[in-house]
């Protein structure tokens, strides 16, 4: 019997197949299924095929991408969360208390505040989300609406309400970290279907993160942590702009996901 639902001959993964594969799509039968399990419609399957073969992201086309075993609505033009990711939101999860308070600063879709939260080890999550780009903030909505989060519209931490400060437990950002000169050598997918904003980072690659250690001493509750994700060149530098923001810092690193992680801690001392 085939796995595949049973739509007309024309959606039939073995007249998918050849087109994607055509395409450039490496994996073009994983593709095909999951593209026939996601169309609620044949003309939903035929659009979708169109689409993933103009070059859009898989994850566009099918609406949604998949972290820690969850999916999360993921709209065009919204940064695609990359699986690993999964590692950061791993250490967050194992640094955060049962009753969390979760910061996700260039929160994107909102699928790394809100796989935190939903975290086996976390019981309750308080979830807040901001993101400058509109897009990013309408999907954002979907995703943190799962955990009861709030999103908020702006700047890195200036959309945040003050009533906040002091309180957070994780403060995770997936900044963009891809040095200008480089955002050039970037996969098309990304280069051309994810906003520039959530992948470059400035001249090294750091300027963001520079912002987010200035900013994570006020919203960090003593204990609390920052983790952010850069490359394994970047960590070293990372760490001491974390350090030089009066944040203990270390480095995570998953050979197996090829993730780099910053880790910096607010002293348990108040002030
Ligand atoms: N090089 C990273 C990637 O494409 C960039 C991620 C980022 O800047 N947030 O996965």
């Amino acid at each position: 019997m085939s796995a595949f639902p049973a739509f007309p001959s024309s959606c039939a993964p073995s007249d998918i197949v050849p087109r994607l594969r055509a395409a450039g799509c490496v994996f073009a039968e994983d593709e095909a299924e999951l593209i026939i399990s996601t169309a609620r419609t044949s003309a939903d399957v035929e659009d979708m095929v169109e689409r993933r073969v103009a070059g859009l992201p898989l994850e566009h086309v099918l609406g949604w991408a998949e972290l820690c075993d969850l999916r999360f609505a993921v709209d065009p033009g919204v940064f695609v969360p990359r699986r690993r990711t999964e590692f950061l939101v791993g250490q967050a999860a194992a640094l955060a208390p049962p009753r969390a308070v979760v910061l996700d600063l260039c929160c994107g879709s909102g699928a790394v505040g809100a796989a935190v939260g939903r975290a086996p080890s976390v019981a309750s999550v308080e979830l807040h989300a901001t993101d400058i780009d509109p897009a990013a903030v309408r999907c954002a909505r979907r995703n943190v609406g799962t955990v009861g989060g709030h999103v908020y519209e702006g700047d890195l931490d200036a959309p945040l309400p003050a009533t906040l400060r002091g309180r957070v437990d994780i403060l995770v950002a997936i900044v963009p970290y891809v040095p200008s000169g480089e955002v050039g050598l970037l996969p098309r997918e990304a280069r051309i279907h994810e906003s520039r904003v959530a992948l470059d980072g400035g001249g090294d690659g750091l300027d963001i993160l520079r912002r987010v250690a200035e900013a994570a001493p006020r919203w960090l509750t003593p204990g609390g942590h920052l983790l952010v994700e850069t490359s394994e060149r970047q960590a070293p530098s990372a760490a001491d702009i974390v350090a030089a923001h009066g944040l203990s810092p270390r480095v995570a690193r998953s050979e197996e996901m090829e993730a780099t992680v910053v880790i910096g801690r607010r002293d348990g001392r108040l002030g």
